[in-house]
């Protein structure tokens, strides 16, 4: 039988975190992406809970944790849960930057599961959620706006690991969704929605 899933949910920056936020828009508001990433997050821990998928947030607190220290934490999470017979699987929550459209998945090189959970978010945000924005699939390759700070949370955590661009937070028809209500339940729901597909798949749903 496949063994439970622990899922590890990263919110990646901190308050100070320089820079990671929207520019002043016309009517006075701004997104500062750290309340973002955990307002996603957050949601997504609930409605994880209440499907009965194990789940953890890694950076419960406000300020920023280093990449190197949230990697020591996950790597410690993993190992607990693993030698409690769970297997894991770490979702980062980001909103873009530098000025595109649209949503992109990074994935873990090499690590064919979180390729497949990746696939399960764009389906899902291209026939469901995020249809009116376009899919970014290119991206390992030479795009100069990912976070490669962020994205080395993937390879140096011991379980499939997916990092989600959930639009960009300096475009302005992006930010909107992202700084509403309504944006952020349906961004949380797709999460939710992928990470069940993937529990169907590899762990067994029922827990
Ligand atoms: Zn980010």
């Amino acid at each position: 039988m496949s063994k439970p899933l622990y899922v590890i949910l990263d919110n990646g920056h901190g308050q100070e975190t320089p820079g990671k936020r929207s520019p002043v828009w016309p009517d006075g508001t701004q997104l500062f992406e750290y309340e973002f990433n955990r307002a996603i997050v957050n949601r997504v821990a609930l409605g994880l809970t209440k499907a009965g998928i194990k789940v953890t947030r890694l950076v419960p607190e406000l300020h920023d944790v280093s990449i190197t220290e949230r990697i020591i934490r996950a790597n410690n999470i993993i190992t607990a849960a693993n030698r409690d017979g769970f297997q894991c699987l770490l979702v980062s929550v980001h909103a873009n930057a530098g000025g595109g459209t649209g949503f992109e998945v990074l994935t873990s090189v090499g690590k064919t599961r979180s390729d497949e959970l990746a696939e399960i978010f764009y389906q899902l945000a291209e026939t469901v959620y995020l249809k009116n924005f376009p899919m970014r699939r290119d991206v390992l390759d030479g795009d100069s706006d990912k976070e490669t700070n962020s994205v080395s949370i993937l390879p140096k955590t011991n379980c499939p690991a997916v990092l989600t661009e959930n639009l960009f937070m300096d475009t302005r028809k992006d930010c909107q969704l992202l700084m509403s209500d309504f944006g952020r339940d349906m961004i949380a729901e797709m999460h939710v929605k992928a990470i069940e597909e993937y529990a169907r798949r590899y762990a067994g749903f029922n827990q």
